[in-house]
């Protein structure tokens, strides 16, 4: 047993991560989650037989290990899929990958989009700009960036492209070489490009299986524990109605402008940097319909501003088991912010028309349930100020014994895989 007492803010996967990894080494630690069940925002709900997630969520791996250890949890509940991802724009289904499967436009917009990629890869040279929206340009030419990239990241990341920088792309979006955009102008594109070309999925019950198999193995795990304070000289917590808490070291996940509002005492420079983080948010809209819908396809991009949504996607399509007998479920994203808000009174109205207008919603797809899930903290976004800030935090942090960790905490564009590392990593600071 640790000495010293190891207490973990949010049992999501992050969270759930560093306490299982801790706990395998035998380190004893305590997990306070506000909600009344863990997994954050890797979750599932069951309303009138569909299970919905907040939002879509499907796990992707970079990492032996991750898939090992998920696979363990889930004892056999995970099948994999071949993404089959699409794109909707000039009136047609393209596929994704845009920028490889210009085959599917019309041909002036491919010709377009082709010769102006040809011609900016024959000028890139040395390191890519910094920039995002220079980055864009420079990486896939006008044509692409005028008719998909710039549109759906303005649409998607609800602030101007020049004010953001391109340090998390390498990760996000494909960058397929000159031969394949060729290859792709001619006829489909079969290389799997992106960290999503595959994924997987539960075979029964939706994604919150997974936080579940977590906490089934774990103790300590205290819910409907919101924290409201934390006193840094102290060293000590509020957990809401009850006893406070002391902690030698904290693992804290919970979004940082949501700690920077409860965590005294904080120096006004840090606080500073505290005010510098921006994000979107997204407004989750689930349907249960009545009969078939997009058979086959798993999620369709929606770059231009006519559509309310950035995305949607088909749950039917990941398992079978999670939508009951002749029915289908759909999930759409609208990404907004305080440079974009979105009309709540209006928004799904506007979804549901859209759907229609787009032909994914059908004279036959009676709609049967609706779930909301508006998730504030969505995407962080990578300005000029987020590497200056997020370091000073860090580090201001750490000094007083906090480890941040986790997509909120760590306040980094992560999958649930790299929120499952970063959790190990938290546990891996901290020795016995
Ligand atoms: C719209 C959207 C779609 C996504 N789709 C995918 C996908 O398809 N595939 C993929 O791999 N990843 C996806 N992700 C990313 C994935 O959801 C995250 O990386 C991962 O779930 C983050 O886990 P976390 O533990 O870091 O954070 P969270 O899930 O946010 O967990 C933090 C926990 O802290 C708790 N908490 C907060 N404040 C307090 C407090 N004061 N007191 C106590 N508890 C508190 C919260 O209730 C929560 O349970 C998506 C993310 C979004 C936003």
């Amino acid at each position: 047993m640790s000495k010293k007492k190891i207490v973990i803010l949010g049992a999501g996967l992050a969270g759930l991560s560093a306490a299982w990894h801790l706990q395998k080494k035998k380190i004893e630690c305590f997990v306070f989650e506000k909600d009344a069940t863990v997994g954050g925002l890797c979750r599932s709900k069951k309303i009138k037989g569909f299970i919905f997630d907040c939002d879509g969520h499907l796990l992707h791996f970079r990492n032996k290990y991750t898939l090992q250890l998920v696979r363990r949890l889930l004892k056999g509940n995970l099948a994999s899929h071949v993404r089959s991802a699409w794109i909707n724009s000039f009136g047609i289904f393209s596929r994704y990958p845009f920028q490889a499967n210009l085959c599917f436009l019309p041909m002036p917009i491919a010709k377009e989009c082709l010769f102006e990629f040809l011609k900016a890869s024959q000028f890139q040279q040395g390191k890519a700009p910094v920039g995002f929206l220079k980055w864009i340009n420079a990486s896939f030419g006008k044509g692409i960036s005028r008719h998909f990239m710039v549109p759906y990241n303005e649409k998607f990341w609800t602030v101007p492209l020049d004010e953001m920088t391109s340090a998390w792309t390498d990760n996000f979006i494909p960058q397929p070489k000159p031969s394949e955009v060729i290859e792709g102008f001619f006829a489909e594109n079969k290389h799997r490009f992106g960290y999503n070309a595959c994924f997987w999925y539960p075979r029964h019950a939706g994604i919150g299986q997974l936080p579940r198999a977590f906490e089934q193995q774990l103790c300590n795990v205290s819910k409907n524990c919101r924290i409201n304070a934390i006193d840094l000289q102290k060293r000590e917590l509020n957990v809401v109605g009850k006893e406070k808490v002391k902690f030698d070291t904290l693992i804290s996940t919970m979004p940082l402008p949501e700690l920077a509002k409860i965590i005294q005492p904080l120096p006004g420079d840090i606080l500073g940097m505290f005010r510098k983080l921006r994000w979107n948010s997204i407004f989750n809209l689930n349907l249960g319909v009545e009969g078939a819908c997009q058979e086959g396809r798993h999620w369709v991009y929606f770059p231009h501003k006519e559509t309310v949504f950035f995305r949607a996607g088909f749950f039917h399509n990941f398992s079978r088991n999670i939508v009951p007998c002749g029915k289908s479920s759909i999930y759409t994203e609208v990404a907004y912010s305080k440079d974009r808000p979105i009309n709540r009174n209006k928004i799904v109205t506007m979804i549901i028309n859209d759907l229609k207008a787009c032909g994914i919603l059908g004279e036959e797809n009676k709609v049967n349930v609706l779930d909301i899930n508006d998730i504030k903290y969505g995407y962080p976004i990578y300005d000029k100020y987020y590497s200056q800030a997020t370091e000073a935090i860090r580090g201001f942090l750490l000094g007083n014994n906090v480890i941040v960790c986790g997509r909120y905490g760590s306040w980094k564009y992560m999958s649930m895989e790299d929120a499952i590392l970063d959790g190990k990593q938290a546990a891996d600071k901290i020795k016995r």
